[in-house]
């Protein structure tokens, strides 16, 4: 029986966010201890498993460690967990190939390519094919393409396909292992930076580069194509889309297929331009519509690109505009800790949220009605965008569910992205009897939210995962780049066009 070594470092790195990842924000499973948590999961790492066991292969469990999207991971924290993993796979040796669930866009102190290097170390500890499975958020280098025999990207953001390409990853390992295929990479970078808003998958300029995408798929010759939307809050120099090919020992036609799907995300590129609605126009709208419950999303405060989910602005544009039946969830474990100690039924004042950092609005000082107190832990019903940081079980680490008139102000202990209705309906909170929910989310909502939602209205919040990319400082990003060097970028595609 084949011998399959799994496992994995994953973090999205928001590298403006002030607050460095330390070790004990990770989630670290190790050996049996990832089998245990991870099978049966709509998980990258629960598609491994099943699709190594519906192979019949032996699953060699290494070390899996993720976390929630945050600010640099520090060295320390880093370097643990690549020797960890490195070392792991070492003392299992020889194996007959290895699958890594990575994520794309983790940065650490002293290390812009955090997956680059993992895949170089795991290459040069084995002698066997490695494919590893990324988010579409990945900033993807030449040092991964080069040290990986394949390469499997979501399709989907929402990412609700996270245990589908697990799959896929095993069934294009088998593909090099039983049918000898040649995995033969074609792979560019275009000078295109997408915020996070435009890089929803059922949006330009993603959405028709995988319509052609799916169609090249049918080919058999094609062992694989991932679609980077890259990520913008990450200063460092492949931040932006690119596009992998991976044909079985056709490299002719992988760049043929290269240059049609980056060509078709060029012309697209226009698209990048979209920032959402400014929050005044946004909560007028929220207000006169007359289609329940409307779903503002908080775009800078987004907590599944690295923001803290304390932001205020929405919350603060709500309560001067005396909105009715409006549900706001911030992170706030010193608010919190206060209502657990005043209890339930009582009156306090509070000053809430924008502690964290100075990116996201002011606190707020008001007075609140403590409704209810829970421990903040819920199960997620399924398919959820954030399936890879948490499986099944998530945990707020306690939730406080406060009222100032007609706004109920959701206060948990850790900032937790609205992947699951769930999420609300665990504080008591009938969704459907909103009329507005603000959620700390871009796109990633959208796999929960878009079924109830009586209107979906994105907004152009301050932040750490802001839309409008004019505000961030890059020192590392590869320039120039649409949209931030408009000119410019269009000389440099063309001349570079081969
Ligand atoms: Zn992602």
């Amino acid at each position: 029986m084949r011998r399959i070594a799994i496992g994995g470092i994953a973090h999205e790195t928001n590298t403006f966010a002030p607050i460095q990842t330390p070790l004990n924000a990770f989630t670290v499973d190790e050996g049996e201890g990832i089998i245990k948590r991870w099978t049966g999961t709509h998980s990258s790492l629960g598609g491994v498993i099943q699709g190594l066991q519906d192979s019949g292969y032996e699953v060699v469990p290494l070390l899996y460690a993720t976390a929630m999207p945050s600010g640099l991971v520090t060295a320390e924290a880093y370097q643990t967990l690549r020797d960890h993993l490195v070392g792991q796979l070492a003392s299992f040796a020889p194996v007959d190939g290895v699958l890594l669930v990575l994520h794309g866009a983790m940065v650490a102190q002293g290390q812009d390519d955090c997956e680059g290097e993992i895949l170089e170390q795991v290459r040069a500890a084995v002698n066997c094919p490695v494919v590893a499975v990324l988010d579409m958020h990945g900033c993807l280098t030449q040092k991964m393409v080069d040290a990986a025999d394949g390469l499997v990207a979501y399709n989907q953001n929402p990412h609700l396909d996270t245990y589908e390409r697990g799959l896929e990853a095993t069934a294009l390992l088998h593909r090099i292992l039983e049918d000898g295929a040649v995995p033969t990479h074609a792979f560019r970078h275009l000078p295109l930076l997408l915020n996070a808003l435009t890089t929803g998958t059922d949006r330009e300029p993603l959405k028709a580069i995988h319509k052609a995408a799916q169609a090249a798929r049918s080919d058999a010759r094609v062992l694989s194509i991932s679609i980077m939307g890259g990520f913008a809050y990450s200063d460092v120099p492949d931040a932006g889309v690119s596009v992998l090919v991976t044909t079985n020992n056709d490299l002719p036609l992988a760049q043929r297929l290269l240059k049609t799907l980056t060509d078709i995300a060029w012309e697209n590129r226009e698209a990048a331009l979209d920032t959402g609605i400014p929050v005044a126009e946004a909560v007028k709208r929220a207000l006169s519509s007359q289609r329940f419950p409307v779903i503002l999303a908080d775009i800078g405060d987004n907590v599944g690109g690295g923001s803290p989910g304390d932001g205020t602005v929405l919350l603060r544009a709500l309560i001067e505009a005396a909105a009715q039946d409006a549900v706001v969830l911030l992170a706030d474990p010193d608010v919190l800790q206060q209502a657990i100690t005043a209890g339930v039924g009582t009156e306090i004042d509070v000053s809430v949220g924008a502690k964290v950092d100075d990116w996201h609005g002011e606190p707020i000082s008001i007075r609140v009605v403590v409704e209810n107190l829970t421990n903040g832990q819920y199960a997620t019903s399924g398919k959820d965008h954030f399936s890879n940081v948490y499986g099944r079980a998530v945990n707020m680490e306690g939730c406080a569910r406060l009222r100032h008139s007609g706004i109920v102000i959701l206060i948990s202990g850790r900032k937790t992205p609205p992947g699951d209705l769930e999420q609300l309906r665990s504080q008591g909170i009938d969704i459907e009897a909103q009329k507005i929910i603000v959620v700390k989310s871009t796109i990633a909502f959208r796999g929960a939210y878009e079924a109830i939602a009586g209107d979906i209205i994105e907004v152009d919040t301050p932040g750490l995962c802001a839309a409008n990319l004019t505000g961030f400082t890059y020192h590392k990003l590869h320039r120039p780049i649409y949209p931030l060097d408009v000119l410019n970028s269009i000389t440099e595609y063309r001349t570079t066009q081969s």
